[in-house]
């Protein structure tokens, strides 16, 4: 039998400068992001410092502060960038907020990013995530879910203690009522961990007791 000793690993990381959670997901010497805030040349060094190939980027939603290296880092690594279609159209929004974090700007000819489909995906060899899709905060918004590790990433449909924003660009607040209620529908643990777009960490349980919105 095969010993478990390549166990995945999850990490969440406030890259430079600090304002989105990125999860760096790696499993022996591959590795994923999600939401790959910052720049290029930070990621460049945290993956060649730690001896790691990478294989993917997801994101969470189209918005410029959850994409903003994702472009540039598929197009060096020549990698697959995973996105709900819906929010193609929000990727040229994006250079406003990169901007005003002083953040290299998503030149016209950026990598396209992949179409991401709803079930069950596997991000890493034996690591299965399930999308969710998540309309509301974004068209195309998804959370991600490793029923396997207990571990959920929201985006920013939901934070700690509230919701995501409604008003921006493809926003609907209708939707992501639905889509916070179609979670809370699912029933997950309370103790599955999870990973905000921005801001602490929490559980499906302290979510339960503290998040007006997840009902
Ligand atoms: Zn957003």
């Amino acid at each position: 039998m095969p010993q478990n000793n390549d166990a995945p690993n999850f990490e969440v990381l406030h890259m430079p400068p600090e304002n989105t959670n990125s999860v760096l997901v790696t499993r022996g010497n591959d590795a994923v992001i999600f939401d790959a805030w910052g720049q290029v040349a930070d990621w460049e060094k945290l993956l060649t410092a730690r001896g790691l190939r990478l294989r993917a980027i997801y994101s969470t939603h189209g918005h410029g502060d959850h994409i903003a290296a994702a472009p540039m880092l598929a197009e060096k690594y020549n990698i697959p960038w995973f996105l709900n279609s819906e929010d193609d159209v929000l990727i040229s929004w994006s250079n406003n907020l990169l901007k005003y974090f002083g953040l290299p700007e998503i030149e016209n000819d950026y990598r396209r990013p992949t179409d991401l489909e709803s079930g069950t995906i596997e991000i890493l060899p034996g690591v299965f995530a399930d999308v969710i899709e998540s309309p509301g905060h974004t068209p195309g918004g998804v959370m991600y879910y490793f029923p396997e590790f207990g571990i959920l990433l929201t985006g920013d449909t939901l934070f700690r203690d509230s919701c995501g924003r409604y008003d921006l660009p493809g926003g609907d607040a209708n939707a992501l009522m639905q889509s916070i209620s179609k979670l809370y529908e699912m029933n997950l643990p309370d103790e599955t961990y999870v990973v905000h777009g921005h801001g602490v960490d929490s559980t499906i349980g302290m979510m339960k007791t503290e998040n007006p919105y997840f009902k």
